[in-house]
């Protein structure tokens, strides 16, 4: 059997062991655990990483604990506009969406913009018609209701504030984006990035995740890359292309690059977040510059991690 290995994420912030509880901690490992499985299933089965990251993407989304389908935070006319894209690295073909309203699984429909359309980026009533079309499963607004991220919203709603996922305040962020990166045993890498955005954004924001290069990239030659953190400064950044630009022209390799690009470039900026990582040999990094980031691998060596805080909590 060839490698295989798949990394994903649920987003990075202010996660501190002290501020959680044991019975939370046990929801988020054991969400994480499965999205981890079911994209390991696919790439041990010698299915592709494609499939693996949109479908490991898709349980996250479906989970209210993570900031992107169900759980998306409310935006600034306490809506839910979400942004999701995927790539894949062989041919580097992508597809992305913005400010989409209502489909349960955004992160399928970008893939359907990939496979379906001439076009990588559709975004507004285009989308809209688009998800129609291709017959993408819709859900009306209660579906994203979540009373805690309701208040969230309430607090800062007559504001102009926004602010990151559950943060109560802006030295309390905590990001809720979900992501994941595959190898397959074909040699091919892929990435998919899904979110809410960033609670009472405004109406119309778009941030990097659905942004090729910014927050999701693929390239066999280099690595795939999922980020998450303040989305302007990683499409500033251009952080996931960036990344694999390191790996191309310096020769670096993907954990060098990515700890080069989270811990100096992004910091030079003042961004906060993280980024998973894959390269064609299975080498996995997850370096983050937050407290803590929700995140996992596992590996056809039989590794398996679910981790939640950063080293030195
Ligand atoms: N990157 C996302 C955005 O700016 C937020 C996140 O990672 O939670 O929309």
């Amino acid at each position: 059997m060839s490698k295989y290995a798949i990394a994903i994420h649920g987003g990075a912030g202010t996660i501190l062991k002290s501020k959680m509880t044991p019975q939370k901690e046990e929801q988020y490992k054991s969400a994480l655990m499965e999205a981890l499985t079911i994209g390991e299933t696919i790439l041990k089965n010698g299915g592709n990483s494609i499939d693996a990251v949109e479908m490991a993407v898709r349980s996250l989304e479906d989970c209210h604990l993570f900031n992107a389908g169900k759980g998306s935070v409310f935006n600034s006319k306490g809506g839910h506009e979400m942004d999701a894209s995927i790539m894949e690295g062989k041919l580097r073909n992508a597809g992305a969406v913005a400010t989409v309203t209502g489909i349960k699984n955004p992160i399928s429909l970008a893939r359907k913009v990939m496979e379906k359309s001439e076009h990588v980026f559709l975004v507004g009533e285009g989308v809209e018609e688009f998800a129609k079309l291709h017959g993408l499963e819709k859900v009306d607004s209660n579906y994203f209701y979540d009373e805690f991220r309701y208040q969230q919203w309430q607090k800062i709603k007559d504001s102009d504030n926004f602010q990151l996922d559950h943060s109560d305040d802006k030295k309390e962020q905590k990001f809720g984006t979900v992501g994941a990166v595959a190898l397959d045993q074909h040699g091919n890498v892929a990435a998919a990035t899904s979110t809410g955005g960033m609670t009472n954004k405004k109406f119309g924001r778009i941030g990097d995740s659905s942004v090729i290069g910014a927050g999701t990239y693929a390239d066999n030659r280099t690595c795939a890359i999922s980020c998450t953190g303040s989305g302007e400064f990683f499409i500033r950044g251009v952080v996931a292309y960036d990344v694999s630009c390191l790996m191309e022209y310096k020769n670096m390799s993907l954990s060098d690059a990515a700890h080069e690009v989270i811990h100096h470039r992004l910091m030079e900026i003042q961004g906060d977040g993280g980024l998973i990582g894959i390269d064609a040999k299975g080498n996995v990094t997850l370096p983050f510059n937050t407290e803590g980031m929700y995140r996992g691998f596992a590996k056809s060596n039989g590794e398996k991690v679910v981790e939640i805080y950063g080293y030195s909590d």
